[in-house]
């Protein structure tokens, strides 16, 4: 069956509402089915949330044959194909758990080409004969799950996945998708090579998590903060990550003992524990779970409204895997890290232990990124972007405290001063420790030889200990002030910006240190309010249907398509149809009864939704004002629909350069945006070259450059373009 492209697009789109009931793709995932669809091979990095099991599950509902899935927990197996099966795929798995009858119904089934989806574990393709007898079945596509598993050099090696290998040998006509949520360069040339991928599409999606907003907050009395955070926000669900199982039994026993539904965690519970617990919070019927980082594999619910760090985490990369497990249905949640000072020296104590002196060195500046993490005046995301190597295009990211101006900041200007003149004194060619000297006027034979005794900044800093001026250098750096040349040793030169700070009245501000109350975070505006009564009673009426389909809540509808449902108040079934999440299965089976509890409230309430054309819900009755995130997403879905950029501005009479800065942003964002039809392609290569053949990203000299051919608008898209790719 061969399918022009311009069949795929209309395929695919129709599918995905249909199907999974959504109205658009997340970054990267259009152009992965597209390849798929193709017949291309597929290996792509993408965050937890991205969306990567949509990359494969619509694929295998419009290709003829069955789309086997690798996958390597099995606990999350019946997860997957439960969700998929909702969704009205035909989906089964075979594991281990299994006994041979219901293995060979699963053949059968197969053979009879019954099964879209197939999940199979890794360690089947060990197993004898097993890759001839799926070969006498049509197979669409091979997804690999969790690919990093193949890879001695990631985190996760599982021998078992080395089998994968014979997949391309064997079926030499199926693509092959490869997907991951971590993978550095040099893992991803060992997935690709070891299970053999031919010429594959490959994508390293942006690991930015819009949806989740970054606080760190000063530690004291750590149970109670916990305890006022949980009462601003009833019945959400979210973990609370604890280094060690005793604070895990304290914490959880702490708040049952104030009303919160909490469930521990940790590896020191029996086994059945640990699963009733893990059901139980799955189920909504704990609110969280107090846990070790024992808790995390496994973890599928995509409900969780927020993730608390009660103590410094591992690393940064940990920090983020495990705030990650946070808003993976898209919608707002809040990562909270309380940080404490006193919490070092423990974390000191077992790094001390390490016998192996470069993994010692390597623990440390583990431990010295993490504070600077929580201790910086630095927005958190770009922080943890930067981490991944991924540079934040945008100056204020709005979903962080330091970027919201939630938290407290002092005036570090004249300190900062003080350490740059004596760096610029010395003519930039020392060291931190040396620098630190000067300032302090410490008496040592180097300063006295080299005269630096006589120099103005000499001593002026001796109020203050020497860990004091280092947290000041530590911040210079960390806010770019300040840079670090040299290796293995160092020296200090100023920037641009720190030169504005010494000579040009810029000022710099740190964090306030401990023991001062954080304003409370003002809300993001990016995302809509709800009718959080409305919520509640629809979660009810999800957590009966769930209880009755033997499925966790989750899987029925996520929260984001309840959100929704509380904007926008469907009452009739077309209206429900446009809910972002309801496709035809889930619409006919739950509709009603959604609409039903909607309709109540709303008689109860006397509230009335404006009459829109044949059942349309009509706009958000709560949202009067339009959010800005809401326009750019309006004018995301009419460009997408096939609407040039002048036609969206007509018909929402907006001036067409802010239809453009709508289409930045999307860029920015990493949206999947075609490019071609907004810049013609020759000439946005003439663009890019000259871009990249001058100086700065000032707009002004490329519109000159061009006579007039290239309008701002355009010289604007190419450079946001630019900036994203450069960026991957
Ligand atoms: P990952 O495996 O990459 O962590 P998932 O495949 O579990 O992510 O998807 C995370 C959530 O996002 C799921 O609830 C899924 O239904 C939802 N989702 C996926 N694609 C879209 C989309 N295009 N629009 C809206 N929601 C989506
Ligand atoms: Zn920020």
């Amino acid at each position: 069956m061969i399918q022009t492209s311009r069949d795929h697009e209309s395929t695919i789109h129709d599918t995905l509402k249909t199907v999974f009931g959504f109205q658009t793709f997340r970054p990267n995932q259009e152009s992965i089915i597209k390849n798929i669809l193709d017949g291309r091979d597929i290996f792509a990095v993408m965050p937890t949330g991205g969306g990567k099991s949509l990359c494969y599950q619509l694929p295998a509902t419009v290709m003829h044959g069955t789309a086997v899935v690798i996958s390597p927990l099995i606990s999350l197996m019946k997860d997957q194909v439960d969700a998929a099966v909702e969704n009205g795929i035909h989906a089964a798995f075979m594991n281990s758990s299994m006994d041979a009858d219901e293995v060979s119904d699963v053949y059968r089934m197969l053979k009879y080409n019954k099964i879209r989806l197939l999940y199979i574990a890794p360690e089947r393709f060990a197993m004898p004969h097993f890759l001839e007898r799926l070969k006498t079945a049509a197979i669409s596509l091979f997804a690999i799950d969790e690919a990093h598993c193949i890879s001695e050099w990631g985190h996760d090696f599982r021998p078992d996945y080395l089998g994968l290998s014979l997949i391309p040998e064997m079926f030499p006509d199926v693509p092959v998708a490869a997907f991951t949520a971590t993978a550095t360069q040099r893992v991803q040339e060992d997935i690709i090579n070891k299970i053999g991928l031919r010429k594959p599409h490959i994508v390293r999606a942006s690991f930015n998590r819009p949806n989740l907003f970054y606080e760190v907050k000063t530690k004291s009395r750590v149970e109670s903060q916990i305890l006022e955070f949980l009462r601003d926000r009833p019945g959400e669900s979210g973990i609370i990550y604890r280094t060690t199982r005793d604070s895990v039994m304290e914490t959880a026993d702490f708040l049952k003992s104030k009303g919160i539904a909490a469930l521990p965690y940790h590896a020191g519970l029996s086994a059945d524990e640990r699963n009733k617990n893990q059901e139980a919070f799955n189920r909504d019927e704990a609110q969280v779970i107090v846990a070790t980082i024992a808790f995390g594999m496994g973890i599928d619910k995509s409900n969780l409204r927020f993730v608390i760090h009660a103590d410094l985490p591992k690393n940064i990369e940990a920090y983020y895997q495990e705030t990650g497990r946070a808003g993976r249905d898209g919608e707002p949640a809040h990562c909270l890290l309380f940080f404490g000072r006193g919490d070092i020296p423990k974390i000191r104590y077992f790094i001390n232990e390490i016998t192996d002196d470069k993994e010692r060195f390597i623990a440390i500046q583990k431990l010295n990124q993490t504070v600077g993490f929580a201790s910086h005046n630095v927005c958190r995301r770009r922080q943890l972007l930067a981490f991944f190597g991924e540079n934040y295009p945008r100056d204020n990211c709005g979903a962080c405290d330091i970027c919201s101006g939630s938290v407290e900041q002092i005036d570090i200007t004249t300190d900062a001063q003080i350490i740059m003149s004596a760096i610029s004194r010395t003519g930039q060619r020392f060291g931190t420790g040396y620098i630190i000297d000067i300032v302090t006027g410490a008496d040592t034979k180097r300063i006295r030889e080299l005269g630096h005794n006589e120099i103005k900044t000499y001593g002026t800093g001796k109020g203050r200990d020497k860990k004091y001026w280092r947290s000041v250098v530590d911040e210079l750096i960390a806010q770019k002030a300040v840079m670090q040349e040299g290796d293995p040793y160092p020296v200090l030169k100023i920037t641009q910006k720190g030169s504005d700070i010494l000579f040009g009245g810029e000022r710099i501000m740190a964090l306030r240190k401990e023991g001062v109350k954080a304003k409370t975070p003002r809300k993001t505006d990016e995302f809509e309010e709800y009718d959080r009564t409305l919520f509640e009673r629809l979660r009810n009426v999800r957590k009966r249907i769930a209880e009755g389909q033997k499925a966790y809540p989750y899987i029925i509808l996520s929260d984001r398509t309840l959100h929704e449902m509380c904007r926008r108040f469907p009452s009739t079934l077309s209206g429900m149809r446009k809910i972002s999440g309801v496709g035809d299965a889930k619409l006919e089976r739950y509709g009603e009864d959604f609409i039903r509890e909607i309709k109540l409230y709303l008689n109860e309430n006397r509230i009335s939704i404006p009459e829109g054309e044949s059942g349309d819900p009509g706009r958000p009755v709560l949202a009067q004002k339009k959010k800005k995130g809401e326009t750019v997403e309006e004018t995301y879905e009419f460009f997408k629909g096939g609407m040039s950029l002048e036609d969206i501005a007509k018909l929402r009479s907006l001036a067409p350069s802010t239809i453009a800065s709508h289409m930045e942003r999307l860029i920015l964002d990493g949206r999947d945006i075609d490019m071609d039809r907004l810049v013609d392609p020759e000439k946005r290569q003439e663009i890019e070259k000259f871009f990249l053949s001058i100086e700065g990203w000032n707009l002004n000299p490329v519109v000159e450059h061009f006579n007039g051919t290239v309008s701002y608008e355009e010289a604007r898209l190419v450079r946001a373009h630019l900036h994203r790719n450069h960026q991957a």
